[in-house]
């Protein structure tokens, strides 16, 4: 029988607050220890008093005590912050646990040291304790920093694709075969206006394989574009993005420093849309389009029919994405009205200024409704953390058995990562500065010159590169024979 320390805390403001009574805590770890077999050394209980540290706690050093002396070989607690709020402290009595042999459970955070995911927390925080005493973190951290400063990559094992780095090479070389694929790359990026998709499949066509000798993916190529090792730069990267920099390094660049700068901005822009479907060369309108009836997504949507001769024929065209979840009703727009009504709408702006204003005042309400829906979500969060409090006196009351408890508790967490990620999906709206109504009227001057002379690849790239939404409409119900209407052009002005 493993013999058990119990120990119990609680302040008076807590007490009044919460509701967190000393004795529900104590029945709790009792049953506990019961089901669990374990026999009950003694209970340690400091009531009224706060977690701050734990020098002023008479009963904890008790239990520190009987740990020294080896009469507590498990030691139980309701919940983390009982025993300490301090991380200092809460390091300090881990290591004591783990010198002494004494294992550690906590009830709310379901740690059990006799587990294998509880001997894994108490790992963890082992580590970070010896990191902290050791200060290595920081000490690494310099290290990195050192290394890349100097111009040498941090990859180790694998160069970059289009270099080699053997064991004992310092810098890494040239892989010539390589380079020109690199080269390649971005060529068909910045120069065609091919996407990361096609990109790779046009490599996996051609059975050339990566580094590791897997298939291109769209994510593989995006990260080939993005790698400054190619203009002879070493990127030091961490979370912390105030340490991020890129140097110069000691190795040969595989391509000028403005093909990779073009590719960054184009990158910048196509990143902020996303595809539901991988759009054909023909659906260049493909990421642009929204809504104007419901300011959702169109999603490329092409209509398969056969001619006489039974040959499928594709005829391109976008869909509201909201039409699925039948929340509107907007007809399809074939890419043939799209055009059209895009030229139309080119064509119509002359007063410049008048549809500046508009925009401006648009911007404005878009960043209203956006602190609205902060503020909503943020009341979510709000509500579900009161929920959070009120099952867990449930449970200290009776109400709510301990199974049925952990499961609220991680649909409540679950919830709140959600909200978390809405809140940070929000975007930021700068309004528009004079400057970039200035940049706006070059862009439509250009447009309508040359529009009609670009390839269909040329118009993507114009499209990604210059525009950010349209919102568009068709304006009779059926699809193939409506006629589409742009409402507005919102245009970068980066
Ligand atoms: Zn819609």
């Amino acid at each position: 029988m493993l013999e058990t320390g119990i120990y119990v805390r609680v302040s008076t403001e807590e007490q009044a607050k919460e509701g967190f009574s000393i004795r529900a805590q104590e029945q709790k770890l009792k049953d506990y220890a019961r089901i669990k077999d374990w026999s009950i050394h003694k209970i340690y209980i400091d009531e009224g008093i706060s977690g701050k540290n734990i020098t002023d706690r008479p009963q904890i050093n008790e239990l520190i005590k009987d740990i020294k002396k080896g009469l507590v070989k498990n030691v139980l607690i309701f919940k983390i912050d009982r025993l300490t709020r301090s991380t200092a402290d809460l390091i300090y009595l881990i290591n004591l646990f783990n010198e002494y042999n004494c294992a550690f459970n906590s009830l709310c955070e379901s740690i059990d040291t006799q587990t294998p995911s509880g001997r894994m927390f108490i790992k963890i925080i082992g580590i970070f304790a010896e990191f902290e005493r050791e200060n290595i973190v920081e000490r690494t951290k310099l290290g990195f920093e050192r290394k890349v400063k100097e111009g040498y990559s941090l990859c180790t094992r694998t160069a970059s694709y289009g270099y080699n780095k053997y064991i004992g090479d310092k810098i890494q070389k040239i892989n010539e075969k390589e380079a020109v694929i690199v080269r390649e790359v971005f060529d068909m990026f910045v120069n065609q206006g091919m996407a990361f998709l096609d990109i790779a499949k046009n490599l996996n066509g051609r059975h050339i394989p990566t580094k590791e000798n897997a298939v291109w993916t769209a994510r593989s190529i995006r990260n080939m574009l993005t790698n400054c090792n190619y203009i002879g730069k070493v990127r030091y990267a961490t979370k912390d993005e105030e340490r991020n920099f890129e140097v110069q390094g000691n190795h040969e660049p595989i391509i000028s420093n403005e093909l990779y700068e073009e590719a960054q901005e184009l990158i910048s822009k196509v990143s902020k849309k996303s595809y539901t479907k991988h759009p054909k060369e023909e659906n260049y309108f493909s990421g642009v389009l929204y809504c104007a009836k419901c300011g959702a997504r169109l999603v490329t949507h092409n209509d398969v029919y056969k001619n006489k001769n039974g040959d499928k024929i594709y005829k391109g065209g976008y869909r509201c994405s909201n039409y699925i979840r039948k929340t509107c009703h907007s007809s399809n727009i074939s890419h043939k009205n799209a055009e059209s009504a895009f030229i139309a709408h080119i064509e119509q702006i002359e007063d410049f200024s008048a549809m500046a204003e508009i925009q401006l005042e648009e911007s404005r309400k878009s960043k209203d409704t956006n602190s609205k829906l902060i503020e909503k979500l943020n009341n979510q969060l709000k509500n579900l953390e009161n929920k959070e409090k009120e099952i867990l006196s449930s449970y200290v009351d009776n109400k709510l058995k301990f199974d049925r408890y952990i499961q609220l508790k991680d649909y409540i967490e679950a919830e709140k990562c959600k909200i978390n990620e809405q809140l940070t999906e929000i975007p930021v709206i700068e309004e528009d500065t004079e400057e970039m109504i200035i940049r706006k009227e070059d862009i439509i001057k250009s447009l309508k010159e040359n529009w009609t002379f670009l390839t269909n690849a040329e118009k993507r790239l114009f499209l990604l590169k210059f525009v950010d939404k349209i919102m568009i409409v068709n304006e009779l119900q059926n699809s193939r024979k409506g006629i589409a209407k742009i409402t507005d052009i919102k245009f970068h002005t980066d």
